[in-house]
This record gives structure tokens, sequence and C-alpha cells, in this order.
């Protein structure tokens, strides 16, 4: 695309990368991971070449939700991804680390440039879409990991417990400095569907999202319920087989986005 952001950097010679989406919130917590492996699941579902990079590398929490215990181990060509069960090509700190509870305390240029080589070093062969799992907030950190990804669209994650007018308001500012579009919102732990009575509730109140996003000219792309059985699966390392329908509204506008 028309991108004016100055970015050099090339990925590795054997990667073709077509669209990458940065997934982006305010805070940590509110589900940024979550939406990030549903979108991959639901494209790979629909038959796209799918990749994750988790650049959340304070608090990665991919690997897990595929279940993924392999770890990526450099090889003359240079650094392989971890394909998931179902072909997801995924690269996290994680999959580097000797043991996935070390905790990193790099500061941030050093997380900036490992996210930079996430992109450069690895070999993530033919890919259609690439989910960037962004770190959180809106600060120096994923400013700069933005500055060093070619970011095609953002999908900002909110929940109703946030300041959502505040973090959209960042989050939409950053992408405009930035010159990338913003695909639309997505309102995580929206409601609780009870199992008995069918009924949705809205346990933080009605949510003012809707209101929010037509104040900045986004959509409101998903709201996803509180639902146990996606944290089950997640915790589980069964994210590909959890099946929804919340997410099928973003997909297509991807789709459409791919057409025109
Ligand atoms: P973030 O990436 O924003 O830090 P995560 O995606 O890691 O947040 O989600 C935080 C926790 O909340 C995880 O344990 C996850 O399983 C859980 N979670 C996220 N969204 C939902 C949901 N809609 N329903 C139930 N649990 C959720």
């Amino acid at each position: 695309g028309d991108r004016k952001v100055d970015f050099s950097e090339q990925p590795h010679e054997l990667s073709r990368i077509k669209k990458v989406i940065g997934v982006v919130s305010g805070k940590g917590g509110v589900g940024k991971s979550m939406v990030t492996s549903l979108m991959a699941v639901s494209m790979k579902r629909q038959g796209y070449n799918t990749a994750i990079l988790d650049a959340d590398i304070t608090g990665p929490s991919i690997p897990k939700a595929f279940g993924i215990k392999e770890k990526a181990m450099p090889t003359e060509l240079g650094l392989f991804p971890i394909s998931s069960k179902t072909g997801i090509e995924i690269m996290s700190i994680n999959l580097l680390l000797e043991h996935d509870t070390d905790p990193v305390v790099w500061r941030g240029p050093v997380i900036a440039n490992t996210v930079k080589q996430f992109w450069t070093d690895v070999i993530w062969g033919d890919v259609d879409y690439m989910f960037v799992d962004m770190p959180p907030g809106t600060g120096d950190v994923p400013l700069t990991v933005f500055q060093s990804l070619p970011v095609d669209g953002i999908i900002i994650v909110t929940s109703p417990q946030e300041l959502v007018s505040m973090i959209v308001a960042k989050a939409v500012k950053m992408a405009r400095m930035m010159n990338i579009p913003v695909i639309g919102l997505v309102e995580n732990m929206s409601y609780f569907e009870c199992p008995d009575c069918d009924k949705k509730h809205y346990l933080f109140g009605e949510s003012r999202i809707e209101e929010v996003a037509k104040q900045y000219g986004i959509d409101v792309v998903a709201k996803m319920p509180i639902d146990s059985s996606l944290a089950g699966a997640c915790d589980k390392g069964l994210i590909e087989l959890f099946e929804n329908n919340w997410l099928d509204h973003i997909v297509q506008t991807l789709e459409k986005s791919e057409k025109a």
C-alpha cells in the first residue's frame, strides 16, 4: 500500500507477506491476544495462509492459547515459525525462551528491536494475513513497534470496564499519525449470555461503544460476550477448536477490502 511511515526493513527473502493487521488495546487484560488468536483462526478457516507475530513481548499469551510447547530453533537459513495444529504460523518470544515462565524485563528499545527481528529474520513463507498482537497501550513501545512493521490496518480492542472514549481517541490518533487505517473496534466482554435463560446481561451497563465509534468515524465490527468455554479453550491450548460467529463481520470486512 501507500505508506508514509519511514519503513526500510525488508522481511526475510523467503517471506512473502501480503497483509499485516495490528491488534491494539489501551491496557492489558482486555482480550487483545484473544481477538488476535480468534481472527487468525477465522481467516485460516476461510482458507488463507495465516500467521501471528506476537509482539506483546512482556505478556506473550499466543503460544499457550494454541497449545504450542515446541521451541523455535535457529537454522542456517534463519528462524522458522512454529506451525499450529491447523497450520497457523506463529512466532513469539516464548518460543525462544528456555522457560515459558522466564520474565522478560527488557526496556522499550530492546523490545522494539526483537519485534523488528520477528519481521526481518523469521522465515514466514507465503502469508495472506499476518496478525500482530501489539504491546498494550499507546506509549513508546507500541509506537516504535508500529514504526518498525508495515501495518496495513488496525483493530482496536476495548472492554466496557474501561474509559473507552479516551482509549479509542488515543489509538485512533496513533493510527492517523502513521497513516494506518482503523479497520474497526471490537468490544470484548461486552455481555454475558445466560445459558439458562438465554438473556444477554450487560454486567458493566450498556456500553457507549457505538457512540464513541461514531464520534471517530469508525465501525464497531464485533461485540464478544464473556464466555467461559472460550476462556477454557484458551487455557487448554485448544483455541482452534472453538466455534463462534462473533468475528464473522470483521472477516467479511477484511475480505471485502481485499477485493476493493
Ligand atoms: P490481553 O491480550 O488484552 O492482555 P488476553 O487476550 O490475554 O488479554 O485475555 C485476558 C484473559 O481474559 C485471558 O485469560 C483470556 O482467556 C480471558 N478472556 C479474554 N476474553 C474473554 C472472553 N470474551 N470471555 C472469557 N474470557 C476471556
